[in-house]
Order: C-alpha cells, then sequence, then structure tokens
C-alpha cells in the first residue's frame, strides 16, 4: 500500500515513537494522544481493518495488547485502560490500516462518550441473536 501512512511507519520508513517491534507488529505512541503513552498496535502487513484481516494477525494480536496494557499501568499509574479500535468512519475510524488503541484512563477522566443504554422487547434479544448466530455460520 504506497500512500498508507501507517504502512509506512509499521515498516520503518517513517521513523515513529516506537513502544515494542517483532515480525508482525509496531506499537506506537499516537501522535495525538487521548493521555500520554496513548499507544496504537500496527501490523506490518496492511489490512484496511479488522474485519479483513488475516485470523493469525487478529489472534497474534491480543496477547501483545495485553503486555502493552501492563507496561502502560505500570508506567502511567493509570486507573483503567481502553482498548479500543475502530471500523469504519461511522465508527470513528480516520486511517485506514488497522490499529489497535491503548489508552490509559484516569477516575472522572471523561475524555471518551458513553452510549445512552438502549433496551430490548420482549423476546427482541433472542431474535438478534438467532440472526447474528446463523450469520456466523
Ligand atoms: P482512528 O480514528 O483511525 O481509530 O485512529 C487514528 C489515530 O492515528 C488517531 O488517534 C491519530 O492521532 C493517529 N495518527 C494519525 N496519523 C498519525 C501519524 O502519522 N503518526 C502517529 N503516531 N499517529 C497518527
Ligand atoms: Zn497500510
Amino acid at each position: 500500500m504506497e500512500n498508507c501512512i501507517f504502512c509506512k511507519i509499521a515498516n520503518g520508513v517513517i521513523p515513529s515513537a516506537t513502544v515494542y517491534e517483532d515480525d508482525d507488529f509496531r506499537a506506537i505512541l499516537d501522535i495525538a494522544p487521548a493521555h500520554k503513552g496513548h499507544v496504537l498496535l500496527l501490523p506490518k502487513n496492511h489490512f484496511d481493518n479488522l474485519l479483513c484481516a488475516d485470523d493469525d494477525i487478529a489472534a497474534k494480536a491480543l496477547p501483545i495488547v495485553k503486555r502493552i496494557a501492563n507496561a502502560l499501568k505500570t508506567v502511567t499509574g493509570c486507573d483503567g485502560i481502553n482498548v479500543l479500535q475502530n471500523n469504519g468512519t461511522a465508527a470513528g475510524q480516520s486511517v485506514f490500516h488497522l490499529h489497535i488503541h491503548i489508552i490509559p484512563r484516569y477516575e472522572g477522566d471523561g475524555i471518551l462518550p458513553v452510549w445512552d443504554q438502549g433496551s430490548y422487547a420482549d423476546g427482541e434479544a433472542a431474535e438478534w441473536a438467532a440472526k447474528i448466530a446463523s450469520a456466523l455460520e
């Protein structure tokens, strides 16, 4: 992906503040952090987002996210961590190369919106569950 900024960063073509690197991934500091220490985990291969990522890469990502989250907790003393991953513009994705945000959080910081809690009518949750389960087959 010649014009993908995260391909260039993940593969070291553009330098970045790197916190972790292996054969498949680079983790960097977000250039415009929600809080200091906000990390992005990028695969070195290009996938537009999680929905089209290789299972192998998806499976390798979470243990790395866990390690980085624990390191962030140690370094920042934060109260919590958000692991956030946006797919599509409607979901807030602005860079179309798969990345996972690992964000330190502090009590009362209010930096991320919380949704209004919806509800299901009687029987509706079962219908939705069945629909989604059949799409997984
Ligand atoms: P998204 O909105 O796609 O989930 O997140 C994209 C993130 O990438 C944003 O938080 C943004 O600050 C970060 N970002 C965009 N361009 C660059 C860049 O060139 N370098 C770094 N380190 N982060 C970037
Ligand atoms: Zn890319």
